[in-house]
C-alpha cells in the first residue's frame, strides 16, 4: 500500500522550525518507514505530486506569494498544521505591523543607516511578490487543523503530533511537550 504523503513550507519564517523537525535525529528514518515526503525544501521537490495527508506550515504570510503557497498547501493536504509562533502568530516579522508598510519599505531601503541607495526608489519589479499590509498569521488566511506554537516548536512535539496523526491516534500531547516556560 502506498505510504501516505506530508508536505512542509517556509513562508515568512526563518527555517529554524525545520530544523527543528530534522532534530528528531534517527527517527528520520522511522518517519520515512511510514511517510513519503512531497513539496518540502528538506526533498527539495518544489511541486505537489499528489495529494498529501499532512501539510507542516512554518511562518505566515508576509506577502501575496506567502498567500499563494499556503493556498496550494490547503488544496492539496487532509491536516494542516501551524508549526511555530510564526505561522500561528505571525512571530518575529509580525513586529513590522506595528508600522505602516510604507515606513517599514522606506527604512529597509531608503533612510537605513547601512543603506546605499543612490536611485532613492523603492524596488517595484513586477517579479518581486507584493508585500502584505502586514504579516498574516496562517489561519487568518486558510482553515489551519492544528496549531504548534513555540520558536521552535521541540523536535519531541513534531514527532509525537505527527506519529499520532499519520497513525489515526488522537494528537494528545503531555504537558511536558506543550509547556513554553
Ligand atoms: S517560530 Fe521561530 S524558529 Fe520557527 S520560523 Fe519563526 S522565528 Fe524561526
Amino acid at each position: 500500500m502506498a505510504k501516505p504523503k506530508i508536505a512542509t513550507t517556509s513562508l515568512a519564517g526563518c527555517f529554524g522550525c525545520h530544523m527543528s523537525l530534522l532534530d528528531i535525529d534517527e527517527r528520520i528514518l522511522e518517519l520515512a518507514e511510514i511517510v513519503d515526503f512531497d513539496k518540502s525544501p528538506i526533498d527539495d521537490i518544489k511541486t505537489f505530486t499528489g495529494r498529501c495527508a499532512v501539510g507542516l506550515i512554518e511562518g505566515g504570510c508576509a506577502h501575496e506569494e506567502n498567500v499563494e503557497v499556503l493556498r496550494e498547501f490547503r488544496k492539496h493536504c487532509d491536516i494542516l498544521i501551524s508549526i511555530g509562533d510564526c505561522a500561528t502568530m505571525g512571530g518575529i516579522p509580525a513586529l513590522r505591523n506595528m508600522v505602516p508598510i510604507r515606513e517599514c519599505l522606506e527604512e529597509a531601503y531608503i533612510n537605513g543607516p547601512s543603506v546605499h541607495n543612490p536611485a532613492g526608489k523603492v524596488p517595484d519589479d513586477e517579479e518581486i511578490p507584493l508585500m502584505l499590509d502586514r504579516v498574516y498569521p496562517a489561519h487568518e488566511v486558510v482553515k489551519i487543523d492544528y496549531h504548534l506554537p513555540g520558536c521552535p516548536p521541540p523536535a519531541d512535539t513534531l514527532w509525537e503530533a505527527l506519529v499520532a496523526l499519520l497513525t489515526n491516534k488522537p494528537v494528545d500531547l503531555p504537558y511536558e511537550l506543550i509547556k513554553y516556560d
